[in-house]
C-alpha cells in the first residue's frame, strides 16, 4: 500500500466504565448547562410586545406630510420613485380641481402613492429627493404580517392624519375670507 505521508495517530480503545456506559455523566452534564442558563438574563424579548430602544437613526415606515394648513404636500414629480433602487415606489399624479387648494398644495398631487415595504430597504433616498420635504421615514418599524398585500402601503396609511392645528389654521383662513 502506497502512504502519502508517515504521519499517523494511534486511536486509544479504551473500554469505557460502566457510569459512561450508561451516559449519566454526559445527560448530568447537558442538564447543568441547561439549567445554568435557566437563570441568566434573557437574551431575547417578545417582540412586538416588548421593543428594545432603536438607535437614533434608525429608517421605519415613511410618512407623507402636510404643511402648516393641512395640504398634501406631494407634487407626485416621480423624484423619490425615480431614486428608490428598490423600485418600491408608485404613484399615478392627477391635476387639482379648483376648491380644491386646502386639500393638496401644489397644482399636481398623488392620487395614488404605495410603497411596496416587502421591496423597500429603508435606505431613506425617497426621503432625500423629495424636494417638497414630502416624504420623511418615521421611527415606527413595519409590522409583521402573513399576507403580502399587508405590505402594500397606500396613502391611506402613509398620509399623516389632519392635526387639531391643522384644523384651526383652516378656520382661520376660512374666518378670513368671509
Ligand atoms: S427607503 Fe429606499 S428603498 Fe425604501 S422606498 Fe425609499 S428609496 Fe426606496
Ligand atoms: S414624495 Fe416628494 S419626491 Fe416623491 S413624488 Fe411626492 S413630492 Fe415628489
Amino acid at each position: 500500500m502506497y502512504n502519502l505521508s508517515n504521519r499517523k495517530k494511534v486511536m486509544e480503545q479504551r473500554q469505557m466504565t460502566l457510569l459512561e456506559r450508561m451516559y449519566l455523566p454526559a445527560i448530568f452534564g447537558g442538564m447543568a448547562i441547561t439549567i445554568k442558563h435557566l437563570f441568566k438574563k434573557k437574551a431575547t424579548v417578545q417582540y412586538p410586545e416588548v421593543q428594545r430602544p432603536f438607535s437614533p437613526v434608525f429608517r421605519g415606515l415613511h410618512e407623507l406630510k402636510r404643511d402648516e394648513k393641512g395640504a398634501e404636500r406631494c407634487t407626485a414629480c416621480g423624484l423619490c420613485a425615480v431614486s428608490c433602487p428598490a423600485e418600491a415606489i408608485t404613484m399615478v399624479a392627477a391635476e387639482r380641481e379648483k376648491g380644491e387648494e386646502n386639500l393638496y398644495r401644489e397644482e399636481k398631487y398623488a392620487a395614488t402613492y404605495e410603497i411596496n415595504m416587502l421591496r423597500c430597504i429603508f435606505c431613506g433616498f425617497c426621503e432625500e429627493a423629495c424636494p417638497k420635504e414630502a416624504i420623511f421615514l418615521e421611527t415606527k418599524p413595519a409590522p409583521a404580517s402573513f399576507e403580502r398585500k399587508d405590505f402594500i402601503y397606500g396613502k391611506d396609511r402613509l398620509l399623516v392624519p389632519l392635526t387639531e392645528s391643522h384644523q384651526q389654521v383652516r378656520a382661520q383662513l376660512q374666518a378670513q375670507k368671509a
